[in-house]
């Protein structure tokens, strides 16, 4: 029996039924290539996904490999209660010198969902320690994604999300409308429709305004919401969202999970605002990829309301898992973290690298405009997408794709990659003219 074979109704897959069709079966991966094999065909194929944003040194990169045998051959894994190791504390001291000022603290996650729910846990805490209990719900923006466990779910969308599937379940949060489409010009300013931007705005203030003395924080994506729409929005927004949190005294937590570490061509994607939240969450791209690996990072101001212990509460925060701080992860994002900011001549490598892409991404997808089925290209830093006028005809356009050399995973209306930061301008060009053509082929 083929690996294809052996895989179906034995596995789940990520969305998908248990049964679930078409797979490829991943031979190798090296630089910014994967091999895959279709059950009859293998073929080397550029990787547009960065497997969901992670992989921004590519695969199998040499300095990367060599972090995770150092520490394997010392030890792979110790328990964190009562103990530490040197890539944890190497890697929160990288991370609060990468931060903005004021966020001083660390708490190291398996993944993405689990730093949103801890970065949760830490508001509920902070206001439970201050006497103001009855403030536990949260205000997210529609179109926003968070995580797929419960108190992350529950911040997602709740048309799009997952709260119809669950309900009854999810705890019941408070909306703000999503802000609208904005685009970042070449020169470097955003533009946006003003009458939009202002009944956004309006609309914002009043939402908070009308449940401020139940809320505990406000929840958001910086700038791009990704998994909810690959939706650009104005920096400004965020300016709006600390504006209110200051005024209504809440905690601004920024999810930087798919947006941080340089991909929309900031370190984080706050920066685009100069906006410092209380708290802040990375993942995806923290390990480069290897490992799967999340942190909280905290203000310094928070984390003191949370160990006075204040109204009976305890002084520790509640959170503690298994794997907490993984050396093996630990070692790698630092090593990790290590490359993005090695000095590129003109500032640190990943700079240099998004720019790079950013101009390819817009040059290579550019005749996508051109197609009737499509109704809008954008570009933000490494990321492009290409907006379809209805919902793509998946397993198609990943075939179609596929067959002209790169790797996609379409959802929705969207057809969009996010490289490794390696991907060279002949990669670029090879990867936007496989998507280009392969939404050409199917939809026209
Ligand atoms: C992917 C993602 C998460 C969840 O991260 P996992 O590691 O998949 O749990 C949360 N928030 C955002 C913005 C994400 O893109």
């Amino acid at each position: 029996m083929s690996l294809l074979e052996r895989d179906r109704g034995l596995l789940w897959h990520p969305y998908a039924p248990v049964d679930a069709g078409a797979l490829y079966a991943v031979r190798a991966a090296s630089g910014v290539r994967l091999t895959l094999d279709d059950g009859a065909t293998e073929r080397e194929v550029v990787d547009g996904m960065a497997s969901w944003w992670s992989a921004v040194h590519g695969y199998r990169h040499p300095v990367l490999d060599a972090a995770a045998r150092a520490q394997l051959d010392r030890f792979s894994h110790v328990m964190f209660g009562g103990l530490t190791h040197e890539p944890a504390v190497e890697l929160a001291e990288r991370l609060v010198t990468l931060a903005p000022a004021g966020l001083e603290h660390v708490f190291l996650a398996d993944s993405g969902s689990i730093s949103v729910e801890v970065a949760l846990k830490i508001v509920l805490q902070h206001h439970a320690a201050r006497g103001r209990p009855e403030r536990s719900r949260f205000l997210a923006l529609r179109g926003g994604y968070h995580g797929d466990t419960f108190a992350t779910m529950s911040v997602c969308d709740p048309v799009d999300g997952m709260h119809a599937a669950f309900s009854g379940m999810t705890a019941d949060h408070v909306f703000a409308p999503r802000p609208p489409a904005a685009r970042l010009l070449a020169d470097g300013s955003w533009q946006v429709d003003e009458d939009d931007q202002a009944a956004w705005e309006r609309h914002t203030r009043d939402v908070v305004a009308a449940h401020a003395r139940e809320l505990a924080g406000i929840v958001a994506e910086p700038v791009l919401q990704g998994a909810g729409g690959m939706h650009v929005y104005h920096p400004r927004c965020l300016t709006v969202l600390r504006e209110l949190a200051d005024e209504h005294d809440l905690l601004l937590v920024l999810d930087e999970i798919a947006t941080g570490l340089g991909r929309t061509g900031r370190f984080l994607a706050t920066e685009h605002a100069g906006v410092v939240p209380d708290l802040l969450c990375v993942g995806k791209a923290l390990t480069g990829g290897y490992l799967t690996l999340a942190a909280v990072l905290c203000s310094a101001r928070v984390a003191e309301v949370v160990g006075s212990g204040g109204h009976g509460m305890p002084r520790a925060l509640l959170h503690g898992p298994t794997f907490m701080g993984n050396p093996l992860a630990c070692a790698v994002a630092a090593s990790s973290l290590g490359l993005l900011t090695a000095d590129g001549g003109d500032g640190p490598a990943w700079r240099a690298q998004v720019a790079g892409l950013q101009g390819h991404l817009q040059a290579g997808l550019q005749p996508a405009s051109d197609l009737t089925s499509v109704r809008d290209v954008r570009v933000l830093g490494g990321v492009g997408v290409v907006q379809l006028d209805g919902p793509v005809r998946v397993a198609e356009v990943t075939r179609a794709v596929v067959r002209r050399g790169a790797w996609v995973r379409p959802f929705r209306d969207l057809v969009y990659v996010m490289p490794p930061y390696v991907c060279g301008a002949a990669d670029v060009a090879e990867l936007t003219a496989a998507v280009v053509g392969g939404v050409e082929e199917v939809h026209g």
